[in-house]
């Protein structure tokens, strides 16, 4: 039998935006609350894929760094004081039947279990691999000059760099490094642009030299990348570039990994939902990039509007006396260690 206290109302698992903004909503709606997350830090793809870019398009915040944003959330997150465990990437899910009710038990790669009544998923793209090139030189200079991660714009300063890609990513790192670099040079292997057509709009006027059916051949360099070869993929002919950096944008590896064997039912876009934004196994919810539903919008605010009602529909569940629909924030003065309203 569980120790009752060791029991939370919803573990949430991922602490990208969707898992902080529904933490910090499930405090508000007084569950004991639990986040886990793989990485180190709070924040997911907002500070560990691009924590340096401008986000425009999350309501209220007409321009935001995204480590900013990570922050506010992380600040709101912790209002009502929940259990946070890092560093411990969810493997396994189990159910027991404790006095008639169900008890999902999490287990971790550090060994660790949770205890939890209800789950909310917000576990994005999983645990995010970039997709790497294999060409000569590439692995060589990761880190001395190839990247796949923008941390640190201070780290392109005055530099020469080469783009690869043509999707949100490329595009969104030559636009948000035009004022750092010394010249920005981007390469991608068709004429067609993936990414949202205002920030194309925008690197179409920008002065950054734009190379399409272009590849990266090679990468070289003594200590520190210097060169890269590049191709025309109609002619093969080559040219080289002086180049101090290189980043990579080819995608991510999309794999949830370990969740895939939860039993939940999954489609292309990830782990199907319906429009409480429950998985085929009830007491588990998902939010955010890792659920799908149709027209589904793989955004930040989309996230936020998914994890409340995933987050209001699961303290239905645990507690069918509780409303789903709460009322407004400022109605909810009376909720345990509440510290909203006055
Ligand atoms: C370059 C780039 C630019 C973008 N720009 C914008 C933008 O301007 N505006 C916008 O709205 N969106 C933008 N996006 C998309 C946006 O980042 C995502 O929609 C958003 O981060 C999804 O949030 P999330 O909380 O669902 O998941 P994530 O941010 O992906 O967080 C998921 C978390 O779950 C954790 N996790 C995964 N599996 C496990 C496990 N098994 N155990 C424990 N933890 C686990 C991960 O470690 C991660 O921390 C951009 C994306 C990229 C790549």
């Amino acid at each position: 039998m569980t120790n009752p206290a060791d029991i939370f109302d919803v573990t949430i698992i991922g602490s990208g935006p969707a898992g902080l903004y529904g933490a910090f909503y499930a405090g508000m709606r007084g569950m004991k609350t639990k986040i886990l997350d793989a990485l180190p830090e709070l924040g997911g793809q907002l500070v560990t894929l691009y924590p340096e870019k401008w986000v425009f398009d999350v309501g209220g915040f007409p321009k935001i760094l995204a480590k900013d944003l990570a922050k506010n959330l992380v600040e709101q997150a912790m209002t009502f004081g929940p259990t946070v465990c890092l560093d411990e990437k969810v493997i396994s899910v189990k159910t027991h039947i404790e006095n008639g009710a169900k008890i999902f038990e999490l287990a971790t790669d550090k060994g660790t279990s949770h205890f939890t009544k209800a789950i909310v998923l917000t576990a994005g793209i999983g645990a995010f691999k970039p997709k790497k090139l294999d060409a000569p030189g590439i692995s060589t200079f990761e880190g001395k000059g190839v990247y796949y991660f923008v941390q640190e714009k201070k780290v392109f300063e005055d530099k020469d760099i080469l783009i690869v890609g043509g999707g949100d990513s490329a595009v969104d790192w030559c636009l948000n490094l035009l004022d750092t670099a010394k010249r920005i040079t981007l390469i991608h292997r068709s004429d067609q642009f993936r990414a949202h057509e205002e920030s194309v709009k925008a690197l179409l006027t920008s002065p950054i030299e734009i190379l399409t059916f272009h590849e990266l051949r090679s990468a070289s360099g003594n200590e520190r990348l210097e060169q890269a070869v590049i191709y025309d993929n109609r002619t093969h002919q080559e040219k080289t570039l002086d180049v101090a950096a290189i980043i990579l944008n080819l995608g991510f590896h999309a794999d949830l990994g370990p969740i895939r064997g939860w039993g939940l039912e999954l489609d292309k876009g990830g782990i199907k939902v319906n429009y409480r934004m429950e998985t085929n196994v009830e007491g588990i919810f998902a939010a955010g990039d890792v659920a799908s539903h149709p027209g589904k919008l793989k955004l930040i605010s989309t996230g936020f509007g998914e994890v409340v009602t995933a987050v209001n529909f699961a303290k239905n569940l645990i507690d069918p006396s509780a409303k789903v629909y709460p009322g407004h924030s400022t109605d909810l003065k009376s909720i345990p260690n509440g510290k909203m309203g006055s």
